[in-house]
């Protein structure tokens, strides 16, 4: 009976015979090596890391998304070639907590965990809904993106780790890197400001997404659930509703990658509307910056905050 050997010593073959080709000459290796541009492969989990990780790698390295735009990443699964891709790739930029499937596949040499480089939040605003941390396999909530304060931390740390993995370019990576954090620090300032006079403090979420972002500017998140593929529980529903009304929510945000129905259903319930407010998990029509100055307008208009 053959038994299949493990996939590090596939690759360890593969590798060795790429070696043994280019000794030779031949020019298969070659070609392989110009299509990556002789640049190390960097791989970002899903789409807001991708971003940041583009402005941080410039030209100087090959940066490639995990998760195809369109796709929910918290149900990420790895087929076969990306599970080689992670153990190909010169580093991995990921948020632990947010994809279990790439949390179990990287190593930590060659993976930078974003939320290890800001001060995390407890996942969960609310005691009852049972099992979002262990689902998620942390304590903390990982949507930490959606607080360009924090993502302008993850850009420094970042731009830190590529200068290592690749000392060649080390300085080009720290500009870039200090660059957008620049960026970053200005659009925290303009949700700030934007959000410093507002009626309104409640944010009810379908997608507990933006404690972050409540946590930086004095905002009060109510999440109907974390995870945006369960049902709540009709206790939860009752519950966010009483507290929709007891703090004057007039707007129900709902997200693109997940069915409006049940922010639908409970705004019908307490007289409020609702509004997409994008957790910025899969690519949207801009970009990250287009994306979030969009939510502060939402932002502004649902909370009633002065011009
Ligand atoms: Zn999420």
């Amino acid at each position: 009976m053959s038994r299949t050997p493990p996939m590090r010593a596939l690759i360890f073959l593969a590798g060795a015979a790429l070696l043994a080709t280019s000794a030779c000459g031949a020019g298969a290796a070659e070609s392989t090596e110009t299509a990556a541009g002789g640049r190390p492969e960097v791989i970002a989990a899903f789409y807001p890391l991708q971003w940041l990780t583009e402005q941080v790698a410039g030209p100087d390295a090959n940066v490639t998304v995990l998760t195809a735009p369109g796709v929910e990443p918290h149900d990420l699964e790895l087929g076969i070639q990306q599970m080689t891709k992670l153990q190909d790739a010169a580093l991995t930029v990921y948020v632990k907590g947010v994809q279990p499937a790439v949390d179990d596949a990287v190593s930590a040499d060659t993976a930078f965990d974003a939320a290890a480089a800001v001060t995390t939040i407890p996942a969960g605003g609310h005691a009852d809904e049972e099992g979002h941390a262990e689902e998620h396999g942390v304590s903390y909530d990982p949507h930490i993106w959606l607080d360009p304060s924090r993502l302008a931390t993850v850009a420094g740390k970042l731009g830190e780790r590529l200068a290592a993995a690749d000392p060649a370019h080390a300085q080009a990576y720290k500009d870039r890197a200090a660059t957008a954090a620049g960026v970053l620090g200005g659009l925290d300032q303009e949700f700030a400001k934007g959000l410093a006079a507002c009626a309104g403090k409640t944010l009810v979420t379908a997608h507990e997404a933006f404690g972050y972002l409540a946590d930086r500017y004095k905002l009060k998140q109510v999440g109907i659930t974390l995870d945006p593929e369960t049902e709540p529980s009709p206790k939860r529903l009752s519950e966010v509703a009483a507290l929709a009304r007891s703090e004057g929510a007039t707007t129900i945000f709902t997200e693109s990658l997940v069915s409006p129905k049940v922010a639908e259903v409970l705004a019908g319930e307490v007289g409020a509307k609702t509004a997409v407010l994008d957790p910025l998990e899969s690519k949207p029509a801009g970009d990250y910056l287009t994306a979030m100055r969009d939510n502060l307008k939402t932002l502004r208009t649902a909370l009633g905050c002065a011009a």
